[in-house]
């Protein structure tokens, strides 16, 4: 007995003791700061929020450009304009109706009413359909109207949550031929109030396209004369800019791993209406060099043991004559969630990685889990003083935005000579509302912090100031398509990704994959595998590559203008920044092309030669 107690009383005070020395070691650490890094100094920026002015920024140019008849320029618009721009469909913004129909397309925003248009107007919009000219109009809100769009009545109510398109048999729904694609969430289930959106009832006339689960019309085609009219009962910003925004009713259907076309659908209804109607059609290509998709390669380097594995990671694709971004924690302070790691021998791997062609971008300081609720920062933050710490697994101390974003950007520059981060990940992909904000003023271009079936959109996107609806910053999104921490392991995920990356290459649009770098020995023949079964019009490409093309192409100026026969086109393109592999659609067969540019096998596609900025390149397209 005796000896029992004795052995509870030395195991106490050996207890006691361990534990003593475990809580100094934590102090320690969580204290420890790793000092004497190198920085570059990162001045900010003044950061401009101006609201989009339409109708300079998107001028009439030539015949082939759809014309968008806005009434009134003050509920925004930057729906449209996303959708327009990621669809590569030329257009101009107008007030005047005369204007308009001079074009044979026409989108009316936002809404029409009652008092929209007067007698003589409706009886012009009347004879341009009847003589063969396309509206796409939404929310129309008037049953004077009626006849015109071939609806009896409407409703307008706040608490609908799927569309389901039935357009199989029509030119409109050319790519929707997915499940996903024909039924789409506006709202969660669960969600009792969002947005209003106007459920028709058609008069017969007008055919219907789409139902609300209410049964409604939210989207009627009504045939007239030579011409047709589309009505939508969905708003493009609520469908467009809350996705992109992340500002939607818990709509999505999955976070990530998954095909969420829920946001792209809208804008696939565009291109097929102006492929549809648009007589000679030419379009701006999403995917350089002909090629269907994009599987952009990213890593996230979250740990000191992951740092020295990037290099397999990098050997692997290497091989596959590909190369990827890995997005580093530049953590040098140690905390609750670990010890810092920005030190030594893992700044020689970022500078090895950099040598061989590789991406490398910030993924924060601290990554922490509350960044999301991180306060602005005061302007102050640098290395020197700016002293985050994580306090548990989802809390931090002294983080701000301005600090995770300017401080890391700092580090890498200093650590890397000659380096400019300008890609940005957040730590467990958290988006505060302030970043793109942050990211501009210190001189960021790019972000992937959303996932893509989150956003509901699988094609890069502009992003706005403060997550609104209205002031684009400078700063574009590539939201994440799949990760490697979900089960099962990414290598039984395989075909599951090829699955989305074909429907997206449907669509022309983009995916992006997450590889942690934390175990080489799995992960890297699981990338490999998907390398190895991507088909070959898939173009892989680190994210920084890819997202100065697309920037490029979103800025891009174009014209399409008389050739001086009827088979005969020039077209005229300046771009902003250097950009190659820039490719345009012809519904028209094309039989030559001067000016280095090159016919793709189908004559429909041609790739432009290299750009170079600021200059005019004319090239003569003959059919
Ligand atoms: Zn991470």
């Amino acid at each position: 007995m005796r000896r029992i107690i004795k052995w509870t009383l030395v195991s106490f005070a050996v207890g006691y003791l361990l534990l003593l020395v475990h809580l100094l070691m934590v102090r320690k650490l969580r204290t420890a700061v790793i000092m004497g890094l190198q920085t570059a100094p990162i001045p900010l920026q003044p950061v401009v929020k101006r609201p989009v002015d339409y109708h300079q920024d998107y001028p009439e140019l030539f015949p082939l450009q759809v014309a968008v008849l806005m009434i009134n320029d003050s509920d925004g618009g930057l729906g449209y304009v996303h959708a327009f721009r990621e669809m590569g469909i030329p257009f101009f913004v107008t007030h005047d109706l005369d204007a308009a129909l001079r074009h044979s397309l026409v989108f009316i925003y936002p809404e029409v009413d009652s008092q929209t248009f007067n007698s003589e107007e409706i009886q012009k919009i009347t004879q341009f359909v009847q003589a063969g000219g396309t509206i796409f109009a939404q929310q129309v809100f008037a049953t004077a109207l009626g006849p015109l769009f071939g609806f009896r009545s409407y409703e307008q109510v706040k608490s609908r949550h799927w569309v389901n398109f039935d357009t199989s048999t029509d030119p409109l729904g050319k790519y929707l031929d997915r499940p996903e694609e024909r039924r789409i969430p506006l709202a969660g289930e669960a969600v009792k109030e969002s947005f209003a959106t106007n459920g028709y009832t058609s008069d017969g006339t007008a055919k219907v396209l789409a139902r609300f689960e209410d049964g409604s019309a939210a989207l009627l085609e009504k045939p007239a004369g030579q011409g047709t009219l589309f009505l939508s009962g969905v708003g493009y910003d609520d469908v467009i800019m809350r996705a992109q925004c992340n500002r939607h009713y818990d709509a999505f259907r999955a976070y990530v791993n998954t095909f969420e076309p829920g946001g792209d659908v809208w804008l696939l209804l565009l291109r097929a209406w102006y492929e549809n109607f648009a007589r000679g059609a030419v379009r701006l290509a999403t995917i350089p060099q002909g090629q269907r998709s994009v599987l952009m390669l990213s890593h996230d380097i979250d740990w000191s043991y992951s740092v020295p594995k990037c290099l397999t990671f990098a050997a692997m694709e290497q091989r596959h004559h590909v190369h990827s971004t890995f997005f580093m924690q530049t953590k040098y302070v140690s905390d609750a969630n670990g010890r810092g790691f920005f030190i030594g021998p893992n700044l020689d791997v970022l500078r090895k990685l950099v040598a061989l062609g590789f991406d490398v971008e910030s993924h924060t300081v601290i990554h922490s889990r509350a960044f999301n609720h991180f306060s602005y920062g005061t302007g102050d933050e640098t290395y020197t003083n700016y002293r985050p710490r994580a306090v548990s697994m989802t809390d931090a101390v002294n983080g701000n935005v301005l600090g995770e974003v300017r401080v890391s950007k700092e580090l890498l520059d200093g650590a890397i000579p000659g380096h400019h981060t300008i890609f940005f990940r957040a730590g467990h992909l958290r988006f505060p509302t302030p970043l793109s904000d942050v990211l501009a003023s210190c001189s960021y271009e790019f972000d992937s912090s959303f996932t893509a079936p989150d956003v509901m959109s699988n094609f890069p996107y502009r992003l706005t100031y403060d997550r609104d609806f209205e002031h684009e910053s400078p700063i574009y999104e590539f939201p994440v398509t799949f990760e490697d921490e979900e089960a099962p392991p990414l290598v039984e995920r395989i075909g599951k990704a090829l699955e989305v990356i074909k429907a997206n290459a449907d669509n022309g649009a983009a995916n992006v994959i997450l590889i942690h770098t934390n175990d080489d020995e799995k992960k890297v023949p699981a990338e490999e595998a998907l390398l190895n079964s991507l088909p070959p019009d898939i173009l892989v490409s680190d994210m920084t590559d890819f997202a100065q093309f697309w920037r490029a192409r979103d800025r891009l100026n174009w014209q399409v203008l008389p050739g001086g026969s009827p088979d005969k086109i020039t077209m005229k393109i300046k771009s902003a920044e250097p950009v190659s592999g820039l490719t345009f659609e012809f519904a028209r067969n094309i039989s030559a092309v001067d000016g280095g540019a090159k016919i793709l096998a189908d004559h429909h596609r041609v790739i432009l030669p290299d750009l170079q900025p600021g200059k005019d390149t004319i090239i003569a397209i003959r059919y």
